[in-house]
């Protein structure tokens, strides 16, 4: 490009793209359906068309302000799309092919990434901060978490897309990018759920969900399910629940009379909130783990006496994408899936247009449904 090229064409040659977005433009606010100029496709970058978008609680942190993220922002982050233009050095993808959509995309040279913990990446979403669009007035539009897949289509770099195999649908590939990965991997892969274990998991959404499924496929004997809305009992039962628990002042009891008293080996809070947290510690047995699924706000104190910490001897640890590398581990997913062992369909709970969103969060923050599934840029046959 000339550098005597005014600003305007140069805003046009860089901003090639016109989708129609989701856009959120101050915090607490609705999402708006606009056109957004998306920016070119870099030498390693592909362009993707969002078939199924997912809408995750993240998504709701994010919208009210729990989260932090630049504005204007185009937020979705648990999709599948269709590659539509690759970039000059991407050779092992074409156009056509299906991918999921990633949110943490590692760089593999950092400590963690060279350490066997690549979802801990130092970089990995750091691309949340840097404009990928422009509004059509010319204001930088920020990815909410990375990836912006509530509009038509977004631009991402290659190490942030898994090839989705033809036997999988879109659907499920979809929910294979954030709550399904998060949730089955922080039973499998962060506490490492043993065979004939306790479980018990506050929080019944598509990550507290994805739980108990991974806790069954763990063979876990005892799998407790607790969510504030008895609505959720039987989905809880058929993701793998031996149980369902109301989250009431009875829940103690029923933990202990289930578990010989002692308490859960594997507790699991999927909320993120400092009673939930305190929950899901106090109902763990003495020596078991308790994992921390559900993310929390950074001014939410949660209190542990250090007599407890010490006597209790629980180990408490945070999970960040279910611990999970999507590079190496989504053929696992997929394997899962194809066997039946994994069952996704049973997370939609409903489906939707673009403009839809606004109201898929407000249902999500009532605690009403699992998965709603958007569909951005419009029909999809998989
Ligand atoms: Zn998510
Ligand atoms: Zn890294």
């Amino acid at each position: 490009m000339s550098v005597q090229a005014d600003g305007d064409t140069e805003i046009r040659a860089d901003y090639p793209h016109a989708v129609r977005a989701a856009v959120l433009r101050s915090v607490g606010g609705p999402m708006v359906v606009e056109t957004i100029k998306l920016k070119a496709v870099g030498r390693g970058d592909v362009r993707v068309r969002i078939e199924q978008t997912g809408v995750c609680h993240s998504d709701l942190s994010l919208a009210t302000g729990k989260l932090a993220q630049n504005l204007p922002a185009v937020l979705g982050h648990e999709a599948c799309g269709t590659v539509v233009e690759t970039g000059a050095d991407v050779t092992d993808l074409t156009e056509g092919q299906r991918v999921i959509l990633l949110w943490i995309t590692p760089c593999r040279e950092c400590f963690p990434c060279t350490h066997g913990q690549p979802y801990l990446c130092e970089t990995g979403s750091s691309r949340s901060t840097e404009p990928y669009a422009l509004t059509e007035s010319g204001e930088p539009v920020y990815p909410g978490l990375t990836v912006g897949s509530f509009a038509e289509q977004t631009v991402v770099p290659r190490g942030a897309v898994v090839a989705v195999p033809n036997d999988i649908t879109t659907a499920d590939a979809a929910l294979l990018g954030c709550a399904v990965t998060t949730g089955v991997g922080a039973a499998i892969h962060t506490a490492h759920v043993s065979s004939g274990s306790s479980v018990l998991v506050i929080g019944l959404g598509g990550v507290g969900l994805s739980v108990l499924q991974g806790a069954r496929m763990a063979g876990a004997t005892t799998i407790m399910a607790v969510d504030r809305n008895p609505d959720k009992a039987e989905q809880a039962l058929a993701a793998g629940a031996t149980h369902f628990l109301p989250a009431d002042d009875q829940l103690k009891k029923a933990v202990r009379a289930l578990t010989e008293k002692r308490g859960a080996d594997f507790g699991f809070d999927c909320v993120g909130a400092p009673p939930t947290i305190r929950d899901t510690w106090s109902l763990t047995r003495r020596g078991g783990a308790v994992t921390l699924v559900g993310i929390g706000g950074k001014d939410d104190a949660v209190p542990f006496s250090a007599l407890e910490l010490f006597h209790f001897a629980r180990t408490l640890r945070g999970c960040v994408a279910g611990s999970v590398d999507a590079e190496s581990d989504m053929a696992q997913f997929f394997d899962w899936v194809r066997s039946g062992q994994l069952d996704l369909r049973g997370l939609v709970t409903g489906h939707g247009q673009l403009s839809d969103v606004d109201h898929v969060l407000h249902e999500l923050a009532a605690g009403r449904g699992v998965r709603t599934l958007l569909t951005p840029a419009g029909k999809v046959t998989l």
